[in-house]
Formats: C-alpha cells, structure tokens, sequence
C-alpha cells in the first residue's frame, strides 16, 4: 500500500450556516479526543515523511477544544510530521484563532462568496468580514479564499473576484457547484464571466507581477486523473467511520445497507482498526478502480475516448451526487470542465507586460 500523506478529521457534522449548496448530512455527532489519537497512532507505520492533517466540519471552530488538543498531541508524538489545514466559513474565526493557526503554520481554507455571500448566509457578512481582515493583517499568506458559485450566482463571478483581488488578497480560487443541473443559459453566463475574469487577472499580473487565482495557475503533473480517496488518504468521520475521503460519507453514509456503502466504507474505528491488515486492502481495492479513463457521461460515452482525457479531472463523488451512480459524470459537468479549461488557456496565451506569454512565465 501507498504511503499515507493526507488525513482528515471531520471533526463535527454540526454547522452554524445551511448553505443551499452544502452535500453535507448535518447532525450532532461529534468525534472524541481518544478516537482521534487512536487514528493517528494506528496509522502510524504507514505516513509518509510529510502528512496533511485537515480539519473539517461541519464548521470545525465549533470544536476548538479538539483541535488544539490534536494539533498539542501531534507536536509532542509527531514532531514536525504534520502540516495543519483547516477549512471555516468563517463566522466564529477570532484574532485567538487566527494567532494560534498562525503559530502552527495551519494552510487555512475560508470560504467566503463574495457578491453572493449576501444570498448564501446573509447575517454572517459582518463576522465573515472582519474574520478576512483579521487574516489579512494577522496571517496575510496563510489562508486561500474559496467562492462557491452555483448558476444562480455564476453572474456575480467576475465581479467578486475582481473585487477581493482589489482588497489584496493573497490566494484565490473559485469553485462551480456541479451538484445541480447547469443549463445552456447558465453555461453561457459561466463563459462569459470567466472570459471577463481572464481579463481581469491578466490585468492584475500586469499591474503587480503577480497571480493569485490559484485556478489559472498551471498544474504540475499531467497524466489521467484518478481520485486520491483510499490511495494516499483516509478520513475519520463524526460518526467514526473510516472512509477513503469524507465526500463517500456524503455521497454514501445515509444508508449503511448499500451495497456502495460495503464497497467504500473501511468500517467503524475498532473494526478499522482490528481488520486493519485484512480489510484494508479489499475496500482500497475499490477505490483505485476510479480513475478518469474509467467513467463515463450519462450518454454512456467513456471518458477514455474523449479528446480532453487527460486534460479533465472531474471528482466522481460530486459527479455521482448529481447523477445518483459513481463514475458516471452528468453532461453539464462535462461543460463546465471545457469552459473552465478553455478560460485557463485563454489566460496562458494572453502576453504579459513583457510580452511573454503567460505559459512561459509559470514554466
Ligand atoms: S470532458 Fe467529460 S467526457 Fe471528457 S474526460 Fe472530462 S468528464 Fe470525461
Ligand atoms: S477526487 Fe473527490 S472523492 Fe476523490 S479524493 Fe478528491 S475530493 Fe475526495
């Protein structure tokens, strides 16, 4: 088996926001200190030199006490193995927080919407805003900020971010919900912001020499994409489950008869533990069957023998939490994936000041 080198502890299923677009069963199971020090000491053989170790919720900041008893027990018996990453939306972060993440080094996630947070959650707009002050003056290269547009809000796109690239933010990046159907109207909408975004970026990089959108950066490997859940990362549920990544709790958790559930489930924490070596290998067996090459659209044309194969990387449990069956990926996301790769491109191509194309700068 490959080294592990990402772990999630999903800390609560309880969350002070209920965004439209949240996959998430909510409840009010909470995981206790000696689970997680179980998790982690089991899998002890099998880190590798470097692991994340993320925290997600729910809203994980509901769960102080745990994370700084896992972030103090990780220093005492781990040290210098874990690099922390923490995932908010936001609401309770305080200075406190923001010093002690800052101290630990933690890569914070925010998600924040920008012009559409007002219709995701619209009482949170004034502790949201200040918790991103607070970060940008206490911890300004620790935190990336994810926006999450749906075709609802997909018009406010460009403006959002070019409003945040405004307030000097350091890292960008947005994100398209794909859970719900995008019809040709709202694809369009999509191009065009994203066309307008490309030129907005161009114009910052030209402005102050550098990029922080982190979706027109350029990926570093190539090659067909296979999800990582199950290869190099597992993630220890609320309920304390074991699953490859917390998204097959999402997709699978509600009905422990499933026969999906069997396949990708490793169990609960002791017979996780107890089968370790046996079970293991079987249920991870069936995670690495979902590579690109293997899905297929809902017209049942194999990804295999699509043109952009190796360009597209469509996670298959968000794919399957539109289209009820995992690998199988629903027409609009398809979509959604070609117009984002044709924005990048669009981006690579334009000249910077120099006039140098922007591919060339990032190489
Ligand atoms: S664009 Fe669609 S068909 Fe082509 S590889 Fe991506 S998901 Fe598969
Ligand atoms: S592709 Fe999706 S399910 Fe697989 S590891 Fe990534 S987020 Fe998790």
């Amino acid at each position: 088996m490959q080294k592990i080198s990402s772990l999630t502890l999903v800390l609560s299923d309880t969350c002070n926001f209920s965004c439209p677009y949240c996959p998430q069963q909510k409840g009010k199971n909470t995981l206790k200190i000696e689970d997680i020090y179980d998790f982690l000491d089991l899998l002890r053989p099998r880190l590798d030199r470097e692991v994340w170790l993320g925290f997600y919720g729910g809203e994980p900041l509901l769960s102080w006490p745990l994370i700084k008893k896992t972030v103090a027990y990780a220093e005492k018996n781990y040290k210098n193995k874990f690099r922390f990453t923490l995932t908010t939306n936001g609401s309770l972060l305080k200075k406190e927080h923001i010093l002690f993440f800052k101290k630990y080094r933690f890569d914070l996630v925010l998600s924040y919407d920008g012009l559409a947070q007002k219709i995701r959650d619209a009482r949170s707009l004034p502790e949201v805003e200040t918790a991103l002050k607070n970060l940008q003056h206490h911890y300004p290269d620790g935190y990336v900020i994810n926006s999450v547009f749906t075709p609802q809000t997909v018009p406010l796109l460009a403006a959002s971010m070019e409003e945040m690239l405004k307030r000097g933010h350091e890292r960008l990046q947005y994100s398209l919900d794909t859970c719900v159907p995008w019809k040709k109207a709202d694809l369009a909408i999509l191009e065009k912001q994203l066309d307008r975004l490309t030129t907005i970026c161009v114009r910052h990089q030209q402005k102050h020499g550098k990029m922080p959108l982190e979706n027109f950066k350029k990926n570093e490997g190539q090659g067909i994409f296979a999800c990582f859940a199950g290869r190099d990362r597992l993630a220890l549920l609320p309920d304390r489950t074991v699953w490859g990544c917390y998204l097959f709790y999402d997709l699978l958790g509600h009905d422990r008869q499933s026969r999906d559930y069997a396949k990708y489930s490793f169990g609960e924490l002791e017979g996780f533990m107890a089968g370790f070596k046996k079970g293991f290998p079987a249920v991870a067996a069936n995670y690495a069957e979902l590579r690109q090459d293997y899905f297929f659209s809902e017209k049942k044309e194999l990804c295999s023998l699509c043109d952009d194969l190796e360009r597209c990387a469509v996670c298959p449990v968000t794919a399957a939490l539109a289209s009820g069956t995992l690998a199988v990926i629903p027409s609009w996301t398809c979509e959604v994936k070609k117009i984002g790769r044709r924005a990048k491109a669009r981006f690579a191509a334009k000249p910077d000041r120099a006039g140098v194309s922007m591919e060339n700068t990032h190489a």
